[in-house]
């Protein structure tokens, strides 16, 4: 299925100068905008966020090879604590962009002409990459499951009534069921 790009979008670039000829190399270094809602529910690269990419584009004989890496950067929020937390991502790239469908697959990508669109291709890679969990510290402790106050911040004998009222009705019931058991 052939899809027309839109050569203004900024993730759509053009193969036009290696000609179709196999064997043709030409490395490039791009800053691009991140597009928009790329991420998951915790962390994600902003929209518009630069993304430095290193490239090599290949020509062969089904049509353009693409491979090498992409940097952006992270905004989200630490899973444990939900402070706001920044980071980086680095990712490699590789994409076989064909010039027909009669050689590709369904799930592969096209040649619109000369043009290609490089965008799902990081945001697949992206996506696959970003931290399910991320957390500001490796040793941070999260929030009071209580309270919800940071117990970074809080000190180590920050604790509950509560709970104590738990372990007491779990005792409760342990001493039911021996009550039980000598009936
Ligand atoms: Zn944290
Ligand atoms: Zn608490």
């Amino acid at each position: 299925m052939t899809q027309h790009l839109d050569p203004r979008s900024p993730w759509v670039i053009s193969t036009h100068d290696l000609g179709k000829r196999p064997g043709t190399m030409r490395r490039v270094t791009l800053t691009l905008p991140a597009p928009a809602d790329l991420g998951v529910d915790m962390i994600g690269v902003p929209k518009d966020a630069e993304v430095e990419l290193d490239l090599r584009f290949e020509a062969v004989m089904e049509g353009v090879l693409v491979s090498g890496t992409a940097q952006a950067p992270l905004a989200g929020e630490c899973a444990r604590c939900l402070d706001p937390l920044t980071s980086e991502i680095a990712v490699d790239l590789q994409e076989l962009f064909f010039y027909s469908d009669e050689d590709a697959s369904e799930d592969d990508s096209l040649l619109d002409g000369a043009l290609l669109d490089l965008e799902p291709t990081f945001r697949d890679a992206v996506v696959l990459a970003l931290p399910l969990s991320p957390v500001c510290r490796d040793d941070c402790t999260g929030l009071c499951v209580e309270c919800g106050v940071k117990l970074a911040e809080a000190g180590d004998d920050h604790r509950h009534e509560k709970i104590d009222a738990r372990w007491a009705s779990l005792q409760g019931l342990v001493t039911e069921n021996d009550n039980d058991q000598e009936k």
